[in-house]
């Protein structure tokens, strides 16, 4: 067997296959366009494809694919195969420098929100060459933008790249003030965190909502649940941990820096970390990551469940954003450095954060807004549906001294001025006790935690990166401008420390104060998906994004309407799917129940035998729940009728969100009610206990 060191990799055209195996000048070449964006010529490009291909083929591939993660959140790919006819009859394995760079899908059917009249209907895959072709089931997979012909964003990918874009330059403009020469770039990295369930195939086989919407619609809670915290870190059960393995096996030959693996709060559940690496290549590395989960779990027979709240009363799933920015020469621009200046270049790189966070709440909150994230924000153990920054107590003194212009006492030193003093380190252990924060300084990097455990991370990184672009590009101007480039600095600083410190929120998220000190301090809580969504298109976001060349504003509607079409579908499948279940499977346990009651109740009445209180009484209960369960459904049926009928897709989104999943909340409470009174003989559905108790 091959060591670790050896595997890793080995499914990934990277840089070092790269160097091994191209001449020099086309490595050279190909370099320039990864890392400064310069056009790929095409006789390069012919090069690089038939090296790949040979690479490949090498690996036993036969296919190759455009990769690409069109609006839906997933990842799409059309395979083809090398094999082109030769003349004797037999065929050769071919692969071109245009079949490499650019790619037509018959893109007719990915959502683009009416960007792509269907008379145009083709969309255009273009190559990435910052994130590297890799091998997966024999195909040689070729991570790509995806765009329309006329040439908007039909993908996450390609305002992700623009995002970081923005943002390396505006950096890059700030650092020479510092006198910084020799970065070439400045990139944003990112580490995600994924967190899932893992459940028996066999169980959820059984479970109809488990199929069709990856969370259980109904489910009473079972004696046990997560009270003991047991869990959490505690010792991997066999099955577990050999799928952990299998996890770990496969994704270090894709690349990925799988490194942490444990146990959650949940029973069933669990985290994946892998160790940072460069935004785009994060997101290409999760949307892998995802996959793999899901397709080597079932090799184990079980199921990898991604949804944010698979189960009700129990911890959902999310994902933790870790987010720094660093140069090409190494330097993290959110770790205070060893001198004052370093420190004041530190702090003003904080402050472009702390503004960018609060003056985009709503476009961080709506990052992160899918039918699924809505059971989890505001839930429990999850970050509440407010944007806020925790940053400690140390840092927190010393922003409030230059804030309100006094010495900083912390240090026992004087005058905590900017660039006067050298700053305590960050340990990350002062900094990252509070666990509820949605946006967290971690010691020289931000966790953002209310990220999905489903979702993306590109739209998340896109609005993050945007908007701290944003900051960083205010800030240049003006210190650009500035005669005296110290004082203006401070000044900078001052004034921005004051007039954002109301987004700083060191206390504890989850506690229900928080949400009336939030809203006096007028920061934005939203709730749901419609309600946070509709502000993508209010004029600040829309200026912001667009003057930065993030988004066109066709690109900004066309993102709008399918997060609302994509929400109203998912609920409208959840609505339909819980109708289902309870007619076919639900009604028919209850009323096996019920009869067994009734007949042993006319029985005793006959004979005389004894109180028939206890039949009296659950016959009641049972059948009031029953009722409940009929009136409820079809209740649902006719909000859906109606819901359906509704042309715009923001009010269609809005009415599902306050009439229908009330009403799916009381179908589901009376189902549940059904289930603690029913014999487990005639209860159709595996419980809650067997499912989060019985891998072992
Ligand atoms: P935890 O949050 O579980 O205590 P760590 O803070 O060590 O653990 O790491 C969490 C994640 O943050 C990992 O994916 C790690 O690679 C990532 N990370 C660590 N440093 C950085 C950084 N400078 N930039 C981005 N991500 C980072
Ligand atoms: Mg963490």
């Amino acid at each position: 067997m091959k060591s670790v060191p050896e595997s890793f990799g080995s499914l990934v055209f990277d840089l070092r296959e790269m160097r091994a195996r191209l001449s020099s000048q086309v490595f050279k070449s190909l370099e320039n366009t990864i890392e400064n964006g310069m056009k790929l010529d095409i006789n390069v490009a012919n090069s690089v494809a038939n090296t790949m291909k040979e690479w490949a083929i090498e690996h036993g591939a036969t296919h190759f694919t455009h990769w690409f993660q069109p609006l839906t959140g997933i990842t799409a790919e059309k395979h083809e195969s090398f094999i082109a006819p030769s003349p004797d009859g037999g065929v050769i394995m071919e692969f071109s420098g245009k079949e490499l760079i650019k790619g037509e899908p018959d893109a007719s059917s990915f959502p683009s929100g009416g960007l792509r009249a269907t008379f145009e209907a083709r969309g255009y895959t273009a190559w990435d060459p910052t994130s590297y072709a890799f091998i997966k089931d024999r195909t040689l997979y070729i991570p790509t933008a995806f765009c329309s012909y006329g040439g908007e964003a039909l993908d996450k990918k390609t305002p992700l790249l623009r995002s970081m874009e923005a943002l390396g330059r505006e950096a890059l403009r700030i650092l020479r003030l510092f006198g910084n020469t020799d970065a070439k770039h400045v990139v944003t990295s990112v580490g995600a965190e994924q967190e899932y369930f893992l459940i028996d195939e066999e169980l959820y086989i059984r479970r109809p909502d488990l199929i069709y919407t990856g969370r259980t619609l109904f489910g009473a809670m079972s004696p046990k649940g997560q009270e003991l915290e047991d869990h959490y870190f505690g010792s991997i059960k066999p099955r577990v941990k050999a799928f952990m393995e299998d996890v770990d096996e496969e994704l270090w030959k894709l690349g990925i820096l799988a490194k942490t693996e444990h146990n959650e709060v949940a029973p069933a559940q669990h985290e994946l970390a892998p160790i940072f690496t460069t935004t785009n290549r994060a997101c290409d590395q999760n949307q892998l990551t995802m996959e793999m989960l899901q397709k080597i779990a079932s090799r184990h027979g079980l199921v990898c469940l991604l949804h944010e709240k698979p189960f009700k009363g129990v911890n959902g799933s999310g994902k933790h954003n870790n987010w720094s920015i660093a140069t090409d020469t190494g330097i993290n621009l959110l770790s205070p450095g060893d001198t004052p200046y370093e420190n004041a270049q530190f702090l003003l790189f904080l402050s472009a954060v702390i503004k960018a966070v609060d003056d985009y709440q709503d476009l961080l909150r709506l990052s992160v807004a899918t039918a699924g994230n809505d059971h989890r924000l505001g839930a429990n153990e999850a970050p509440p549906a407010i944007v806020s920054i925790f940053v400690g107590e140390e840092l927190m003194e010393i922003l409030d001294s230059i804030a309100d212009d006094r010495p900083y006492k912390g240090h026992g030193k004087v005058q905590m001025m900017l660039g006067a003093d050298v700053l305590p380190r960050f340990q990350k252990d002062t900094t990252d006790r509070n666990r509820t924060s949605p946006f967290a300084f971690t010691g020289n990097k931000f966790e953002f935690r209310m990220l999905g455990s489903s979702n993306s991370i590109a739209c998340a990184n896109i609005m993050l990166n945007s908007a701290v672009a944003n900051s960083l590009r205010i800030f240049a101007d003006r210190l650009e401008a500035a005669e005296n480039f110290d004082a203006e600095l401070r000044v900078l600083i001052r004034e921005t420390i004051r007039k954002h410190r109301r987004i700083i929120f060191n206390g504890n998220g989850y506690d229900e104060s928080w949400k009336s000190e939030a809203k006096r301090r007028g920061l934005l809580e939203m709730r749901t998906t419609p309600e946070a969504i509709v502000h993508l298109l209010d004029e600040k976001n829309v200026k912001m994004l667009t003057e930065s060349g993030i988004y066109s504003l066709a690109e900004l509607e066309s993102r709008t309407e399918i997060t609302l079409e994509n929400y109203s579908r998912t609920v409208l499948i959840e609505a339909a799917t819980m109708i289902d279940m309870a007619r076919r499977m639900i009604l028919p346990a209850v009323g096996h129940q019920l009869d067994l009651f009734l007949e042993r109740l006319l029985r005793r009445k006959d004979t005389g035998t004894g109180s028939c209180s206890y039949e009296e009484r659950l016959i009641e209960e049972l059948t009031d729940a029953e009722e409940r369960i009929d009136e409820n459904a079809r209740a649902m049926q006719a909000k859906i009728a109606r819901i359906k009928a509704i042309g715009d897709k923001a009010a269609q989104a809005t009415e599902i969100a306050e009439d229908l999943i009330p009403s799916m909340d009381r179908l589901r409470e009376a189902a549940d009610a059904a289930e603690s009174l029913t014999s487990k003989e005639f209860w159709p559905l595996p419980s809650y206990g067997e499912l989060m108790f019985s891998v072992r």
